[in-house]
């Protein structure tokens, strides 16, 4: 951490919202697919011949003007409003604290049902924003570097609490449109990136139909080449990512040798360096365009030699790949340092004349503990079972629960 870093002062922003009523046995709409709502509306009772275009008003009332009453879809007649308010709520998680940085990042304390609670970063830059969202509360792998490691899993999130962290921030922000107001190309949140809590293969079909739901042209319309997945490298699920969601992959690598990818990421020993680097080269729709982000955090003394630098670029020859360098961010505990920056800046030198990009992440929001690696919910519950999960969630026999 710079000296400027640690004087940025926390600017005291603290938003708090009261905790919601107890929540009500009404099926949610946010997060479920054009498929699901199809079933949900004709479960309940709407004619199947009207079905194609009360979806359609629906999912643009609930998507691109964020309505959340059933009562302010003037294109529904009235009769069919109270019919779905009846039946039907659009919900969000509760949003029980905001600190905003001195650099402008936006960290959200989130709260979802069960009352266990997960984090959602904003991170605003020039010309885009970028929102990280998490996947699941905690994490079952334990890379020795990551706060988040050192929590347990508690569980999956549904679909609707992931693409519900999208719409949050996108009411704390007034992004929304205007109803009745033409399409607004101003993109407060333009890139997503999954890379808050939780290791988001391990929570495929949620994270799949939230992404979904995002990428929807009739709704939040993120283009797929704006939101990126990070994997700690769960390969049997890095093939499916590319057909099923399509989105751009990050795969956190940091590491040139087993044995130390062993010790920082442990998932390592299930799927080596090698195994990882075949499913990346035949990871579908490699072009220049669409690059591989290699991440690799630069903690001192371990990864960060020159060596290892070298030992990268030939590892990852012939994969459409930039390098994504994250100087470690610190958190109370941790077992490793930053490199220095002159290290860090020699080992992106090496990278860059083998003919990589090699950014180097700039720390962002470290004065509320909002950067890459430092997430981590005061809920340190053990893993729920899927009945708890059932529960807690009203959602049934939930694709991808754990
Ligand atoms: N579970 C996924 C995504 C979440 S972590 C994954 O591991 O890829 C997002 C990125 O932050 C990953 O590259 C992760 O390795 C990195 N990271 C974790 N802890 C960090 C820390 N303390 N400092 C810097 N980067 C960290
Ligand atoms: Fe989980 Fe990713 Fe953290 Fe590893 S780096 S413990 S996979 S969140």
């Amino acid at each position: 951490m710079t000296d400027a870093q640690r004087a940025a002062p926390v600017t005291p922003d603290v938003l708090t919202v009261p905790r919601k009523l107890p929540e009500s046995d009404k099926i949610n709409l946010v997060g479920l697919t054009r498929d699901g709502l199809r079933a949900a509306l004709i479960n309940a009772g709407t004619p199947e011949k009207q079905v194609r275009m009360r979806l359609g008003q629906i999912w643009q009332w609930i998507y691109h003007w964020g309505v959340r009453d059933f009562a302010s879809m003037t294109n529904l007649g009235k009769d069919y409003r109270s019919f779905l308010a009846d039946r039907f709520e659009i919900t969000l998680p509760d949003v029980v604290n905001r600190q905003v940085s001195a650099d402008g990042t936006r960290k959200y304390l989130v709260r979802i049902a069960g009352g266990h609670e997960v984090e959602t970063v904003y991170i605003p830059e020039e010309n885009r924003g970028t929102l990280c969202v998490s996947s699941q509360v905690g994490c079952t792998l334990t890379c020795s570097f990551c706060h988040t490691g050192t929590q347990k899993l508690v569980r999956n999130l549904t679909a609707g609490e992931i693409v519900g962290q999208i719409m949050l921030v996108r009411d704390d922000l007034g992004e929304w449109p205007e109803p009745g107001a033409p399409k607004d190309e101003t993109r407060l949140v333009s890139n997503v990136v999954l890379m808050g809590m939780g290791e988001p293969l391990y929570n495929f079909e949620n994270v799949r139909d939230a992404m979904k739901i995002a990428m929807d042209g009739e709704g939040l319309t993120l283009s797929r080449r704006r939101i990126t997945l990070s994997t700690s490298g769960v390969v049997p699920e890095i093939a499916r990512a590319a057909e099923e969601i399509g989105c751009l992959l990050a795969v956190s690598f940091h590491a040139t040798s087993d044995e130390v990818r062993d010790r920082l990421v442990p998932i390592n020993k299930k799927w080596n360096i090698e195994t990882l680097l075949g499913a990346l080269r035949s990871y579908p729709k490699l072009s220049n365009s669409e690059r591989i982000t290699f991440e690799y955090v630069m903690l001192k003394g371990v990864n960060d030699s020159d060596e290892d630098a070298r030992r990268l670029v030939k590892l990852i020859q012939g994969i459409p790949a930039k390098i994504n360098l994250i100087p470690f961010n610190e958190w109370p505990g941790a077992p490793y340092e930053r490199s220095s920056w002159a290290r860090i800046e020699s080992f992106a030198e090496i990278i860059f004349q083998a003919g990589y990009a090699s950014p180097i992440r700039k720390p962002r929001g470290e004065d509320i503990m909002a950067a890459c690696g430092q997430l981590k919910s005061a809920t340190e519950r053990a893993r729920k079972s899927r009945a708890e999960i059932a529960e807690e969630t009203g959602v049934r026999n939930a694709p991808g629960s754990i």
